[in-house]
Parts: structure tokens; C-alpha cells; sequence
């Protein structure tokens, strides 16, 4: 069986992985099970930027097959701010509640039809023999009046889902992975391996 490397301290996106690549004979470890100790700098413009380099650089240092995510959410009332700096937006330390109050301020008199947001997940993959794939996709939605919700992480709070009628933590884990753009990124990044003979 084929260890893959997901290039993320993040347990929970593992374990999201793993379900969604189940039925394919390879074993997803984070870079920690791995032994892999090394923080690589986000500091492109891009999400695919970002994916990739993290892949390769990870790769690298492994040796193993690698893939990587970058994800954030677009407000196109903010020309698609926060975008890549998402998770630094005001502070990677600041609380996201603190985060909700900015954006839902700066969006105060927006009416709902100017309130488009995306999340938009970027997922690469970096083999040792030098072949890459990567794959992309969003999930469209509304930022809300307010926040509400306990489920899910980071803006899901704020993020109205129009399809569900729900805010974005206010839906399963499964729902979400159902619907998310990271789900949807990564199963179309297991059909691009599949196509590999992964
Ligand atoms: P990264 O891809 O782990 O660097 O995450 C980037 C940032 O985008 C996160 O820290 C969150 O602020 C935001 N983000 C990405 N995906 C989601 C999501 O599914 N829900 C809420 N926020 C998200």
C-alpha cells in the first residue's frame, strides 16, 4: 500500500482524507507521523501557489508522494479579501469572533445581493519522480448578518450556504464535507490519482 504524505498539522483534514480516498490502496499520515518537522511560508500570491509549494517542499524533505491544500474564503464586496491571507486576516493569533465583528462592520449597508463569498480549496500533488496535479473548487454562498452556528472551523459561521438554507456551522460534518469546497477538491483530486495508477 502507498503512504501519502498530507502535508497539514491539522488531524481533522486527515481524517477527512482518509474517508474520502477509502476505497484506494494508500494511506494518508500527516507530515508529523511522518517525521517531518519543517513550517514552509505561504508567501504566494495564489492558492495553487501555496499548495504547491508546500507539496513539493514536503516531498523533498520525504521523499513520499505528497499533497498539500490551501483554502480561503473570497468576499468579492472586498475584492476577494481576506483570500489567501484568510487565516492571518487581522491576526492568525486574533479570535475569529473578533474577525466576524470587522467584516460583518465593513459589510454593514450591503444589501444581500452584493454579499457573494466563495471558499475556494486548492489541493496539489507532488510526486518524487516530478509529475504534479492539482485540483480546485468552491462552494458559492452569502456572508450572513450575523454569525451562527457551533460546527466547522474558521468563517463557517458568518458564511450562508443558499442551497442548505443554513449557515455553514450550523451543518454536519458530513453534510458539509458533502457540499465544502475542500470535499469537492479533493474528490476531484482522487480521480486526478486514480489516473496516476494510485
Ligand atoms: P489553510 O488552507 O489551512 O491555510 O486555511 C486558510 C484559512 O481559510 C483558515 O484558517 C480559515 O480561516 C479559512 N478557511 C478555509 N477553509 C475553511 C472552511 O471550511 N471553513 C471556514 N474557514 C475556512
Amino acid at each position: 500500500m502507498e503512504t501519502i504524505i498530507f502535508a497539514t498539522k491539522n488531524k481533522g483534514k486527515i481524517r477527512e482524507i482518509n474517508a474520502i480516498l477509502a476505497d484506494m490502496d494508500v494511506n494518508v499520515v500527516s507530515m508529523e507521523d511522518a517525521g517531518i518537522h519543517i513550517d514552509v511560508v505561504e508567501d504566494g500570491t495564489t492558492f495553487e501557489e501555496n499548495a504547491m509549494k508546500k507539496a513539493v517542499e514536503i516531498m523533498e524533505a520525504s521523499g513520499k508522494i505528497t499533497l498539500a491544500d490551501d483554502s480561503g474564503l473570497e468576499i468579492d464586496y472586498l475584492d476577494k479579501a481576506p483570500g489567501v491571507y484568510s487565516a492571518r486576516f487581522l491576526g492568525e493569533d486574533t479570535p475569529y469572533p473578533e474577525k466576524f465583528k470587522v467584516i460583518l462592520e465593513k459589510l454593514k449597508d450591503v444589501p444581500e445581493e452584493k454579499r457573494t463569498a466563495r471558499f475556494v480549496s486548492c489541493i496539489a500533488a507532488a510526486f518524487p519522480d516530478g509529475r504534479k496535479l492539482l485540483s480546485y473548487d468552491t462552494v458559492e454562498g452569502r456572508i450572513a448578518y450575523e454569525a451562527k452556528g457551533e460546527n466547522g472551523f474558521g468563517y463557517d459561521p458568518i458564511f450562508y450556504v443558499p442551497e442548505k438554507g443554513k449557515h455553514m456551522a450550523e451543518l454536519s460534518p458530513e453534510e458539509k464535507n458533502a457540499i465544502s469546497h475542500r470535499g469537492k477538491a479533493l474528490r476531484k483530486m482522487k480521480e486526478l490519482l486514480k489516473k496516476e495508477n494510485l
